[in-house]
């Protein structure tokens, strides 16, 4: 990766490179993945300069060419997998949550994607050989539902030490969905500090949901989810992290969205999402887990439980 200051990149003067780091553009490589409007914004400039200094920074951080699959299967050598504390959901993952992707936790009120989330940030914390990613977790919490004393008891089942695993769960919560898009910026800083393996959004849409209604807010609520998503990536590419968010969605039919089972934020979430899970209730207290979309695993299902020990099979 470039060791290049931003500063050094042709046309970003002192004041300009204050307001690329004010906005999270803290190296050449940030900047080189934006986008000239996501630029522009940040540091109050044309599209055209901001195009310019994109250019030179992919110059200079070598991205944007062509690789052959041979490169990339050296690269995917790299992922991780985080277990879910379920074999079958494992299994229905190819091993695993995927770090460098995002996999998207959709179904109604009570059906998991909270509980499973609580699970993948304690998991995190062990030895590969444990499934885990020997990492931390950073979480933004839309809803509040974080919950330490859950943490706990998952962490004790696993004979692992309540309090130290809760050290390693940095939680922010996002009041609006324009502060849940900074706290990406937030996490690459806190990224720098500790060795973040997995970073939860939950939820990842219910803002954009309330704030955007009705067909007119729907293309500006697609775009800015779709910048969000690609933030997200981002974040795991780099630090090749594990990526869950979570989506809501209706018990009963609505009105503007129609399907109850159709996840909000339709198909710019759906493509950008490297795996999606839809949960739901079954008898007994169990869950089924159902793959409907992923680049390289058939579709299927997984049926698992939560227990006061967490989840299991
Ligand atoms: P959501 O999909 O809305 O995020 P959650 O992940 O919060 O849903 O799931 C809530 C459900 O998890 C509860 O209804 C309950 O069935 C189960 N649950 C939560 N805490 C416990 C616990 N301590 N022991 C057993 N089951 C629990
Ligand atoms: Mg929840």
């Amino acid at each position: 990766m470039a060791s290049k200051s931003i500063e050094e990149l042709p046309g970003v003067g002192p004041a300009t490179a204050d307001k690329l780091r004010e906005a999270g553009f803290n190296d050449v490589m940030a900047i080189a993945v934006a986008s000239p409007q996501m630029l522009a914004e940040a540091a109050e400039l044309g599209q055209s300069s901001a195009q310019k200094i994109i250019l030179a920074a992919r110059v200079e951080a070598d991205v944007g060419g062509f690789e052959t699959g041979d490169t990339i299967l050296e690269r995917r050598k790299s992922i991780g997998r985080l277990t879910s504390g379920s074999k079958s959901l494992n299994e229905l993952l190819g091993g695993g949550f995927e770090t460098q992707a995002i996999t998207e936790l959709y179904g109604e009120f009570g059906s998991g994607k909270t509980q499973i989330a609580h699970q993948l940030a304690v998991n995190v914390t062990r030895p590969a050989d444990e499934g885990g990613l020997e990492g931390e977790t950073l979480w933004i919490d839309t809803e509040t539902t974080f919950r330490p004393s859950r943490v706990k008891q998952m962490a004790t089942a696993l004979e692992l030490d309540p309090d130290k695993i809760l050290k390693t769960i940095h939680v922010a919560r996002a009041f609006n969905s324009h502060h849940q898009m900074l706290l990406i910026e937030k996490a690459m800083e806190e990224a720098e500090k500790f060795p973040i393996k997995l970073l939860v959004v939950d939820s990842m849409t219910g803002h954009f949901r309330a704030e955007y209604i009705g067909r007119g807010a729907l293309a500006e609520r697609q775009q800015l989810l779709n910048r969000h998503m690609h933030d997200l990536l981002r974040f795991g590419d780099v630090h090749n992290a594990a990526i869950c968010v979570t989506n809501q969605v209706q018990a009963k039919p609505d009105a503007f969205f129609g399907d109850p089972t159709r996840p909000i934020g339709g198909h710019i979430v759906g493509h950008t999402a490297t795996f999606r899970i839809y949960l739901r209730k079954s008898k007994g207290g169990k869950r089924i887990a159902r793959l409907t979309d992923s680049p390289n695993l058939p579709e299927g299902e997984a049926v698992f439980i939560v227990t006061e020990e967490g989840i299991k099979d």
